[in-house]
């Protein structure tokens, strides 16, 4: 099968969170169950060029309609880690993607339209005729309408739409300038609630729901979030749609790239380790306290690794610094936050507690450091407000770091209770779940994992292990995904 995956990320040459890692995995794991895939992504200014090889132009003077005129494109292509990805560099004063960030400024849908615009072009022009493109979050939700209301038009009626939602949060609202910019034009057609008029503002339309709409497989990255969505309304407005839709909505949980996330041969920690030979974790601890200046001594380590964002939960990782801090722990955060108010907040906790030796508060992006703490963490803190699927905690028990998560989400899917999960027999429990949002909720499952480890080292230790024992390899989720291909070509 041909596929073509469209995304504003893919990692680790375009990072902002869990949909790079998503977006790079599956395609490696489609390539390894023998088929073949390609990548299209924009060619932002800021991203790792230092993980593309081989990058140079593959076809000069694409024209892209836009706004009854058309904008010059040049499309490089180069190779990230083995799999061959599509640059698109647009020419012209908008600068799109020339602004040093991915996400975060205020014409983020005129860019991205603009993208899935080129993306499609590309595809028209340059003859690639995919079976399946797959799409990815808001940033591509035009993709499908303008496949199927124009480009079906133009020699591209048998290409099969996956439409991929990683957070429902974000679904691109924007007024009927998108419309005639991208030439869909017809705006009282398109303003319609059964087509892209988002569901709470008339005025504006939704890229998401345009994906939702006309796809023809939508799903989101766990089964527990797909109910989630459903069912309990954390599906931001699109719970209406996704009624509508139902017949082809689903769930199917990330992956993790077991060569990209692997103790045993990660260039990035001090020591490998495996849950065969489990040794090594310990140097790793030592290693990142000497990086991070923290006091060496018998003491949990406790991290947190993620978007400093109201979704992640912030009060709570707060809390959870605090708390292991007052029970003798060790506590490293590393984080980025995009809201200034989050931002300032955590930039104050940093200066207040500089010189704790038993705390680290890292505010930015570091892939690398974050490899070295997964390696060094005893426990992983995943506090989420909400969660589509969540890939810390499957990365924490990777590495053998055992974590303590709230029950929502992919988290579900995913950590079970040692002490109290009543599906799982003992010896598959691999972590400690909480459900309320309050403090006492996330104290009764980290009390529980840093007793443990203060008084049962063995019996943490062998907790820790039968989480690296379990299998959230891409294997059987890349299979889920070709199965969902399949289906929409039949
Ligand atoms: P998200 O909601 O951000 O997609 P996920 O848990 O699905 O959350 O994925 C987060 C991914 O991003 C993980 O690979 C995590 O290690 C990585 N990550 C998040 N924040 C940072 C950071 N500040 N530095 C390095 N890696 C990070």
């Amino acid at each position: 099968m041909y596929v073509v995956q469209i995304a504003s990320e893919c990692a680790p040459v375009i990072k902002a969170g869990g949909l790079g890692d998503v977006v790079y995995g599956l395609s490696t794991e489609l390539e390894k169950q023998g088929h073949c895939v390609e990548l299209i992504l924009p060619k932002y200014d800021c991203m790792r060029y230092d993980h593309i090889w081989g990058l140079h132009e593959a076809y000069l003077g694409l024209e892209v309609p836009w706004y009854g005129s058309t904008v010059t494109c040049t499309v490089f292509c180069g190779w990230v880690h083995g799999r061959l990805c599509f640059f698109i560099e647009p020419h012209s004063g908008d600068n799109f993607f020339h602004r040093g960030l991915y996400y975060g400024a205020v014409d983020d849908h005129m860019r991205f339209a603009f993208f899935s615009k080129a993306a499609v072009e590309f595809l028209l022009v340059s003859n690639k005729r995919p079976d399946v493109l797959h799409c990815h979050d808001w940033q591509t939700g035009l993709i499908p309408v303008m496949l199927y209301e124009m480009y079906g038009w133009h020699g591209m009626e048998r290409q099969r739409i996956c439409y991929t939602i990683h957070n429902f949060k974000h679904q691109g609202i924007a007024g009927a300038d998108v419309l005639w910019a991208t030439g869909l034009n017809r705006e009282d057609y398109y303003f319609q609630y059964d087509r892209l008029r988002d569901n709470f503002n008339p005025f504006g339309i939704n890229f998401m729901k345009g994906g939702i709409v006309y796809s023809n497989h939508v799903n989101t990255v766990s089964p527990h979030h797909a109910w989630e969505a459903r069912y309990s309304g954390i599906s931001y407005g699109l719970g209406h749609t996704l009624e509508v839709h139902n017949s082809k909505f689903g769930g199917i949980l990330n992956g993790l790239d077991y060569d990209v996330w692997n103790p045993a041969a990660d260039e990035y920690i001090a020591e490998p380790y495996s849950k065969d030979d489990f040794s090594g974790k310990v140097k790793n601890k030592q290693a990142l306290r000497e990086r991070l200046s923290l006091a060496h001594g018998d003491k949990p380590l406790v991290a947190f690794i993620g978007r400093l964002d109201d979704q992640k939960g912030v009060h709570l990782v707060h809390h959870a610094m605090y708390y292991t801090l007052s029970r003798g722990g060790q506590f490293v955060l590393l984080g980025s936050a995009t809201e200034s108010g989050i931002n300032d907040w955590f930039w104050h906790e940093k200066t207040h507690l500089n010189d704790n030796p038993d705390c680290h508060i890292e505010l930015g992006f570091n892939e690398e450091l974050a490899h070295l703490i997964y390696a060094a963490a005893d426990i992983m803190v995943v506090p989420s407000n909400y969660e589509p699927c969540g890939l810390t905690q499957t990365i924490g028990l990777r590495y053998g770091a055992v974590p303590v998560v709230r029950g929502v989400g992919g988290l579900v899917n995913t950590v079970f209770d040692r002490d109290y999960d009543a599906h799982h027999p003992p010896q598959e429990r691999n972590g400690y779940v909480f459900y309320e949002t309050d403090n006492n909720a996330l104290e009764s499952a980290l009390d529980r994992a840093l007793g443990l480890w203060s008084v049962y080292p063995d019996e943490f230790e062998k907790l820790a292990i039968q989480g690296m024992s379990c299998d959230y390899s891409w294997k059987q989720s890349g299979e889920q995904y070709i199965g969902v291909y399949d289906h929409i070509r039949a």
